[in-house]
């Protein structure tokens, strides 16, 4: 059997080696490593995957999300409801920019951001919302977008782990990332959609914001040479923008290929009392960027994960330290309370390896192990 990784890429990349390889080439050999035509295809053909008007490629996931805030005019000292139960990227730009973080609780069941706590959390300085599609499975946008509309607030959606996945908006079918004012996303290798190194994108349906948006990520030029505003330098090389035209025609099939090892493992643990296997809402397909599990409080964790290792399976902790206890935020007043959810799903989750390579042998170990460990 071979190893087994939390993602194996190197697997994936053998699947589609000989178009990937000549389309790198194509590149070097034309030499157009900066915005060459790859990269205005790439945006072309992921605004028709999705369904939204504009795509804007940057550098990374971290970059998106901040020129996001800085195109919609986001001030310092302006509040921001974020979930504190993400990955840093989403909270860590709502502080580079000088804005105030406002981290709100998650649900128990989906991870994701607590519709209620937000409505809970807004003053009259708030003035954007960033819900994140944790995991891979979108945020319950139809009331998100409702209390976005009543109190005048952005919605930035963090669409790093879910991009593909689809959530019934009136019971009209959207993908995540073109619901809010504008959706970020990472092409960071290990994401459902993953390059072969750095690559993020903004999408938005509003025209206006798209030429800022485009703008800022470009020094803020608005023609060769003049700057109309502060921006940033923030690009997708033209060698990534390649990879991953061939990777878009391959991510329906990705996301299927994580269902059925979803499946897999649902079906073997779902009678397992200590493990409680990933919530499913009706609202949203999931596309599973991460398999995660819960615990109950009688499993110790670390042991658990030390045993795994022992057998060379590997086990993540997604993740340990919610963004409202990290040092980065310790002067942040947390006026939402203690976050009780996070703080308790933050102990006791865990995910196993998900990637589009799994084999059943593999899944099969690994499920055996893990329920070894449990019945010890
Ligand atoms: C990966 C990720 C990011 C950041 O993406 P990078 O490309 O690594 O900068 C932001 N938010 C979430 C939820 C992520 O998972």
């Amino acid at each position: 059997m071979k190893k087994i990784q939390m993602v194996d890429l190197s697997e994936q990349y053998k699947a589609i080696k000989s178009s990937v390889d000549k389309a790198i080439m194509d590149v070097v050999s034309s030499a157009q490593f900066i915005n060459g035509p790859d990269v205005k295809s790439f945006q072309q053909e992921l605004a028709t995957y999705l369904g939204v008007k504009h795509v804007i490629t940057c550098a990374n996931g971290t970059d998106a999300l901040q020129i996001s805030m800085m195109g919609l005019g986001l001030k310092p000292g302006d509040e921001v409801i974020t979930p504190s139960y993400t990955y840093i990227a989403t909270t860590e730009v709502i502080g580079l920019l000088g804005l105030k973080p406002v981290f709100v609780d998650c649900e128990p069941d989906t991870f994701n951001i607590s519709v209620s706590a937000i409505e809970k959390a807004i003053t009259s300085k708030t003035k954007a919302i960033v819900p994140v599609h944790l995991y891979g499975q979108a945020c319950d946008m139809q009331p998100i977008m409702q209390i976005a509309k009543k109190h005048n607030l952005f919605v930035i959606e963090d669409n790093a782990q879910a991009i593909g996945c689809d959530y019934s908006m009136n019971g009209t079918l959207m993908k995540t990332g073109t619901i809010g004012n504008v959706g970020c996303t990472s092409f960071f290798p290990s994401k459902n959609l993953g390059c072969y190194g750095d690559g993020g994108a903004i999408c938005t349906n509003d025209d206006d914001l798209a030429i800022q948006l485009r703008m800022i990520a470009n020094h803020g030029q608005s023609k060769r040479y003049y700057h109309d505003r502060v921006g940033c330098n923030s690009r997708l090389d033209s060698i990534q923008a390649a990879v991953l035209r061939i990777k878009l025609k391959e991510l329906d099939r990705y996301i299927l290929r994580r269902n059925t090892a979803a499946d897999f493992y649902d079906a073997a643990f779902e009678n397992i009392e200590q493990l409680t296997i990933p919530y499913r809402a009706n609202n949203t397909n999931h596309v599973f960027h991460q398999y995660t599990l819960k615990l109950s409080d009688e499993i110790n964790r670390d042991d658990l994960v030390a045993y795994l290792a022992q057998k060379d399976i590997p086990a993540m902790i997604y993740y340990p330290v919610p963004a409202h206890k990290q040092k980065m935020f310790y002067d942040i007043d947390n006026k939402c309370g203690n976050l009780e959810n996070t703080n308790w799903l933050t102990s006791r989750v865990f995910s196993l390896p998900m990637h589009t390579e799994l084999s059943i042998e593999q899944q099969q170990y690994i499920v055996e192990s893990v329920i070894e460990f449990i019945n010890k």
